[in-house]
C-alpha cells in the first residue's frame, strides 16, 4: 500500500507512520528524518535546509522532490510506503503524482490526522527526542534517558515555542490546502481523529484502510 499521511505537527504522523509500516509491512519515509540524517552529516543538502528547519520553515519543494524521487525509486519501496510529512505544498502533491506516473504506481489513499491546535501546542511544547534512535517522548524532561537505546532525549530546535507557533502557522498557510488538493484530484482521503491513545488511533486508521 503507498500512503501519503496529513496533519500538522505534532499530530503523531511519525509514531503513526513507525506503526502503519510495521503492520503493512512497507517501509516508512519521512523527509523530516531524510533532512535531519542531512544536517547531522553535514552533507550540502543538510547545511542548506538547517536555517529553515530551524525556524519551522519548510525546505524547497525541489528538495523535497529529489529526496522523494530517491526514496521511492528502491527496491524495499517498490511493494508500497507510508509517506511521513513528505507532501507539504501542492506543487509537492503535483511533483509526487508526476513522481510515481514515471514509476507506473498510484497512490491508495491519503490519511488525515487530526487534532485541535491547543492540543497541539501541548504535545510539541512538551516533546523530547532520544538524539541518538530518534524516539520521540512526551512529557519527559531533556537530559534524560532513552528508554529503548539509553540514549540522550533533547528539545528539537524546531520544538522551541516560537518555532511552533510557526510551523502551525505554515501548516495552515501552506500544508492544509494540500487536503483539497488531493480532494479535487479524487485521492481516497482517510479522516481520523487523533486525539486518544497511540493503539487506539492506530485501529481507527487500520480500519479506515480496511485493514
Ligand atoms: P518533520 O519531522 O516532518 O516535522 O520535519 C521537520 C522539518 O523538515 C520541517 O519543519 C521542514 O523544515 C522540513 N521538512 C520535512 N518535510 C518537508 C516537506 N515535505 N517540505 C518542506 N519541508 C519539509
Amino acid at each position: 500500500m503507498l500512503i501519503v499521511l496529513l496533519g500538522p505537527p505534532g499530530a503523531g504522523k511519525g509514531t503513526q507512520a513507525d506503526l502503519l509500516a510495521e503492520r503493512l509491512g512497507v517501509p516508512k519515509i519521512s523527509t523530516g528524518d531524510v533532512l535531519r540524517a542531512a544536517v547531522r552529516d553535514g552533507t550540502p543538502m543538510g547545511l542548506a535546509a538547517k536555517a529553515a528547519m530551524d525556524r519551522g520553515d519548510l525546505v524547497p519543494d525541489d528538495v523535497i522532490l529529489g529526496i522523494m524521487k530517491d526514496a521511492l525509486d528502491t527496491p524495499p519501496a517498490a511493494k508500497g510506503a507510508i509517506l511521513d510529512g513528505v507532501v507539504r505544498t501542492e506543487p509537492q502533491a503535483a511533483g509526487l503524482s508526476r513522481v510515481l506516473g514515471e514509476l507506473h504506481r498510484r497512490l491508495d489513499a491519503v490519511v488525515l490526522f487530526e487534532v485541535g491546535d491547543d492540543e497541539l501546542v501541548r504535545r510539541l511544547s512538551g516533546r523530547t527526542v532520544c538524539e541518538k534512535c530518534q524516539t520521540p517522548y512526551t512529557g519527559r524532561e531533556p537530559g534524560t534517558a532513552c528508554d529503548r537505546c539509553g540514549g540522550t532525549l533533547v528539545r528539537r530546535k524546531d520544538d522551541e515555542p516560537q518555532a511552533v507557533r510557526n510551523r502551525l502557522a505554515v501548516y495552515q498557510r501552506q500544508t492544509a490546502p494540500v487536503i483539497d488538493w488531493y480532494r479535487r484530484h479524487g485521492a481516497r482521503l482517510v479522516q481520523i481523529d487523533a486525539v486518544g491513545t497511540t493503539d487506539a488511533v492506530l485501529q481507527r486508521a487500520l480500519a479506515a484502510l480496511g485493514r
